[in-house]
């Protein structure tokens, strides 16, 4: 059976040249032509012999995700309904702003971890997806909005994060092999600083990414306090505040010039008091870190209601001013189209 070229990493596609007793550069020739020209079909390029694209042929195919569904917000924030070829399906947002384009990308199908504040949460876990389905959205986006200039300084997608369906951390492999393509200089050459990936806290993994991975961290942290926590965040039943904060500290000893972010969805009544920033502060302050607050987004059926602005405000004074720390407060992007942090489930 043929298999998808997306999911070769570099050394993977030179190993198959270095197979056909070919010459590695063409390894690095196929490479510029998915990753830099983003061709669709191999019969497009024109300094590989026939030969060669048979044999590649024989081999692989490239083919584009599938679309179902596309909702455009009025912010100009798209949100796509992928269909994979096992027919399970997946969502992928782009966020257009003033100098930047964001691209929110799913890790699995459905998630496992069923935060309680999170719409994807209520979905089962299906599966977890293939570097070339974690590549195959940012590419569909790219293709969709013309994104394959060479000038960087026009890129209409310049960040990716892995915020979309599932906890990426437990699609590890696929997503740190997908992380690699993604800022591969020679290829997509997505900046580290402007890749992210979070995760609610699979505490053994944060070690392994610190070890394998340059890209920023970001940690749906949610509550200063266990009891609240393990309510909003239910892995950390197994892994607590403590000791998901002993594995930071270990991370950022060797990621010292990274500055963790903690999103901290605000609940109106569960987590949102001044004793509950208080207990923030005193946790993050070791850290060279940021707080996102991120106004809760309502989905169908969620039982948790938004602070209102005025408390997301206060809250956010006492984090500036009181606990020093950098504060900022996430702008609601596309959630008419339930496009928005916490909204993502398969339409
Ligand atoms: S917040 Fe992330 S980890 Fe938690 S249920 Fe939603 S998708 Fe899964």
């Amino acid at each position: 059976m043929k298999e998808n070229i997306y999911n070769l990493s570099f050394s993977e596609l030179k190993s198959f040249f270095i197979g056909l007793e070919e010459k590695t550069f063409r390894a690095d020739q196929l490479w510029n032509w998915l990753y830099v020209k983003g061709i669709n079909e191999f019969s497009g390029l024109n300094n590989i012999s026939k030969n060669i694209i048979n044999k590649i042929n024989d081999k692989y195919y490239l083919s584009e995700l599938k679309v179902s569904k596309t909702l455009l917000s009025k912010d100009g924030t798209r949100k796509w309904l992928f269909e994979l070829e096992d027919g399970k399906e997946i969502e992928t947002v782009y966020i257009p702003d003033k100098n930047r384009g964001t691209i929110c990308v799913s890790s699995q199908v459905g998630c496992s971890l069923a935060c309680s504040f999170c719409h994807t949460g209520t979905m089962k876990f299906s599966r977890n997806l293939r570097t070339s389905e974690i590549l195959g959205q940012v590419i569909y986006v790219k293709n969709f909005l013309k994104d394959w200039n060479k000038n960087s300084d026009k890129k209409k997608i310049t960040n990716i994060v892995f915020m979309g369906m599932g906890e990426p951390l437990l699609n590890y492999d696929n997503v740190i092999k997908s992380i690699n393509v993604l800022t591969d200089e020679k290829g997509l050459a997505f900046s580290k600083r402007k890749v992210t990936l979070s995760t609610s806290g699979v505490v053994p993994r944060i070690l392994d990414f610190k070890e394998d991975s340059d890209v920023n961290l970001a940690v749906s942290f949610h509550a200063a306090f266990d009891e609240v926590r393990n309510i909003l965040v239910p892995i950390n039943k197994k892994w607590s505040i403590d000791h998901l904060l002993e594995v930071l500290k270990e991370y950022s000893k060797k990621k010292k010039h990274k500055r963790i972010t903690f999103e901290y969805v605000m609940l109106e009544g569960i987590n949102d008091s001044i004793n509950d920033a208080k207990e923030l502060v005193k946790l993050i302050k070791p850290f060279k870190a940021k707080i996102n607050l991120i106004p809760f987004n309502p989905w169908p059926g969620s039982n948790y209601n938004a602070s209102s602005p005025n408390q997301v405000n206060i809250f956010k004074k006492f984090i500036l001013e009181e606990g020093k720390l950098l504060a900022t407060v996430r702008l609601p992007r596309g959630d008419d189209v339930l496009a928005a942090c916490g909204q993502l489930k398969s339409f």
